[in-house]
């Protein structure tokens, strides 16, 4: 399936929470979940009344929310779980691990781009490096010792100035280093759980998806 182009807010407002999919406009423009806590379409505000949700929906809004905060599609998504399944280890923890591995999503935490979308066009576009080559692969996975920076004819973008200025999320995770200056960063170790600031429950993903 395609990758979702339409209105973001209402991603957001079909999970209930804030997914912050806006990059710095989530921080200052109000924020849609906080005006309308209901889902979006004509049926919204009554199904913001229903009754108890069952196991299997609790589990798909789950893992719903957290391929929309990633924004990955279906496929790509249910291709990460596959792989985290195969490794050792906790499976949600190592699905939740491959996703903050991400390179757009190391670009994002690096605070070189407001938004994962953004970070996902820098890369695209061949403005990132990984051990001084040029990564165009949102999805390939960094290791630690690995060096990510933005290319020295790139530093003067506009995108990854203004993401810089506006920092506005919480510090840099502790394994990650970033040079602000010279846009360059480092993979420091690999991340555990406690290293992911997400309020989500994996094991309902990894219950949904070994039925
Ligand atoms: Fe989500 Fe940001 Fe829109 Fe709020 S402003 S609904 S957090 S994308």
């Amino acid at each position: 399936m395609a990758r979702y182009t339409g209105p973001v807010c209402k991603l957001c407002r079909r999970e209930g929470h804030k997914l912050f999919l806006k990059g710095q406009k989530c921080y200052t423009e109000k924020c849609p979940v906080d005006r309308r806590s209901y889902p979006p379409g004509q049926h919204g505000p009554a199904n913001s009344r229903r009754r108890k949700q069952s196991d299997y929906a609790t589990q798909l809004r789950e893992k719903q929310k957290v391929k929309r905060m990633y924004g990955l599609p279906e496929k790509q998504f249910r291709s990460l779980f596959e792989t985290a399944s195969n490794q050792s280890g906790v499976t949600g923890e190592n699905l939740l691990v491959l996703l903050e591995t991400r390179l757009d999503n190391v670009i994002f935490r690096m605070g070189l781009a407001a938004s994962r979308n953004q970070a996902r066009q820098t890369v695209r576009h061949r403005h990132v490096e990984v051990n001084g080559r040029v990564v165009d692969i949102p999805s390939y996975i960094v290791k630690p010792g690995d060096e990510v920076a933005i290319r020295s004819g790139s530093r003067d973008l506009l995108s990854v100035q203004a993401a810089l200025e506006a920092r506005t999320r919480p510090d840099l995770a502790e394994w990650l280093t970033i040079d602000e200056g010279k846009k360059i960063g480092r993979i420091v170790r690999r991340p555990t759980r406690a290293d992911i600031p997400l309020a989500v429950q994996e094991q309902l993903i990894v219950e949904l998806y070994s039925k």
